[in-house]
């Protein structure tokens, strides 16, 4: 399988999920453009290790996804986009009575509303060039729900909606809509629970990893970033031209509970 001459825009690509998912379609030939707000000197090396690397063009773009003009504008930035990766996302735990209303606002927009503004932007892209995929990296979240997630859940059962809708629109079109469904895979965004979470249930870190975290990941095995690339790039393959408007999950059985 070979994704040369594609360009995959992958937004919050500068850590976990989204950098293991630009890192494989790197490697099976795509050209990538890594995202994030932060805007440091480190981002934009790893665009250019990723380029050093796998030998395509790699680029960062500098947009907050929390603003829908910037989720636009990223794909004009990113001067092609045949693969969009919605990837960008945050987390807040707390119970629903105690629950920010900023950190509401912030994963609705983030992990969902960012998604409706980068795919808006990015269909006429896709159409122009007669090709596209749009992967969204929803969550277990999407298809189940967990106490004190409320915001989070909320915005996964969101975009895996949406991810049915966009499959409607361009059903007759070389174009395809489908969201994974990572269980925990173990990077920055679960790193940091884990402290909230030993506060909240008063847990070691060890007993929250096993009791809470993979509590309800049948397989005991964290997700891998690698794995989620490479359920990606099958994504992107000629094998799924006819998988759309669906849901993969990659949880070690979770969701077969
Ligand atoms: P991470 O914290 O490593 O990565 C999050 C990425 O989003 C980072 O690149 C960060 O820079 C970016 N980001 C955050 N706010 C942004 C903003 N306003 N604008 C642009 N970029 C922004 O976390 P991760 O675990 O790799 O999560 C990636 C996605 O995978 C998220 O949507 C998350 O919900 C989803 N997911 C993660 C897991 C897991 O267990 N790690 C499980 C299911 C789903």
């Amino acid at each position: 399988m070979s994704l040369q001459g594609k360009t995959a825009v992958i937004t919050g690509s500068n850590s976990g999920i989204g950098l293991g998912v630009a890192r494989e379609l790197a490697k099976q030939g795509a050209h990538v453009v890594l995202n994030s707000f932060t805007d440091r000197d480190e981002d934009h090396a790893l665009a250019a290790e990723i380029a050093d690397t796998f030998g395509v063009k790699a680029t960062y773009v500098s947009a907050d996804m929390s603003k829908g003009e910037d989720c636009r504008r990223l794909i004009a930035d990113a001067g092609a986009c045949d693969i969009l990766i919605n990837n960008a996302g945050i987390q807040h735990v707390a119970p629903i009575q105690d629950f920010p209303t900023e950190k509401w606002d912030a994963i609705i927009a983030i992990n969902m509303s960012s998604a409706f503004h980068t795919t808006a932007a990015a269909l006429p892209v896709m159409r122009a060039k007669g090709w596209g995929r749009v992967i969204n990296i929803a969550s277990a979240h999407g298809l189940t729900a967990s106490p004190y997630k409320s915001a989070y859940v909320a915005a996964k059962h969101g975009i895996v909606g949406m991810t049915k809708v966009v499959a409607l629109e361009t059903a007759q079109e070389p174009i395809t809509a489908n969201a994974i469904c990572p269980g925990y895979v173990l990077t920055p965004l679960v790193e940091k629970q884990i402290p909230e979470t030993m506060k909240e249930y008063g847990m070691d870190r060890e007993t929250v990893v096993k009791e809470v975290l993979l509590q309800r990941q049948p397989s005991k095995e964290f997700a891998t970033t690698e794995q989620l690339g490479g359920t990606a790039a099958f994504l992107c393959s000629d094998a799924a031209a006819q998988i759309t408007g669906t849901t993969i999950s990659v949880d070690g059985g979770w969701t077969a509970l």
